[in-house]
């Protein structure tokens, strides 16, 4: 038995049609007119959703998305603004949802006017007392900000700034089986002491990689074993 999720993100939807030289919206819209042809349970968003945090380009994103019947789970990343966006999604910024035997939390890491990241105590504690709260038999955590050297053009320095406070808190769960991100506009996969880790592409543009837009589907199988395919369009 299994379940499935789908992952965009850095839609970097915004007022302006062409966003870093490319039609984003188009794009997604793209995007979401394949993934609506998949049977997936959750569709999650890690963040950059908007390039300028606008309540009408949060707006726009919904409209995009009102194709998608599915629950839909929206963090922040460096370009949103955290206030339109919760008030859009009507969300919190951090959350925990239960897909079969897995349990999703999905945290904010970011911070006021820095590109790079940070998990603050809050955020930290909300980790812990979600995985202490569910009786999933595995999780998987989902923040912007990548946690590991992506080994690319990326500048590493943009990334999470406190990657071992998120694992001190992993390695005490071994129920912990991936952690997930986007922000580096590059579709990879790591693994870090037993854990998989992947790097959702960008549904706008990519800065590393093949040319195109994508997003990661992943299948979560009852015996704790977790597939990622990235789809390119
Ligand atoms: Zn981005």
């Amino acid at each position: 038995m299994s379940t499935s999720f789908i992952q965009i993100s850095d839609c970097h939807i915004d007022d302006e049609k062409l966003v870093m030289g490319v039609d984003s919206r188009s794009s997604l819209e793209k995007v979401l007119s394949r993934i609506k042809t998949q049977v997936f349970d959750a569709l999650i968003i890690s963040g950059d959703l908007t390039h300028n945090g606008t309540p009408n380009s949060y707006q726009l994103l919904k409209d995009s998305l009102s194709c998608i019947d599915n629950n839909i789970y929206a963090m922040p990343g460096n370009h949103d603004n955290k206030h339109n966006l919760s008030t859009a999604f009507n969300t919190e910024l951090q959350n925990s949802f239960q897909l079969d035997e897995w349990q999703i939390i999905t945290l904010d890491s970011v911070q006021n006017n820095k590109v790079s990241g940070f998990l603050n105590e809050a955020q930290l504690c909300f980790l812990s007392e979600s995985i202490n709260n569910s009786d999933a038999k595995y999780i998987i955590v989902c923040l912007h900000h990548p946690i590991v050297s992506m080994n690319s053009d990326w500048d590493d320095s943009l990334s999470l700034e406190n990657p071992n406070d998120l694992f001190n808190v992993i390695k005490k769960y071994s129920k912990v089986k991936a952690v997930l991100w986007g922000h580096a506009h590059q579709s990879e996969c790591f693994k870090y002491k037993g854990v998989s880790l992947f790097s959702c592409p960008s549904t706008a543009l990519q800065f590393n990689g093949p040319e195109g837009v994508g997003y990661n589907q992943y299948t979560l199988h009852s015996n704790g074993k977790i597939d990622c395919k990235t789809h390119w369009l």
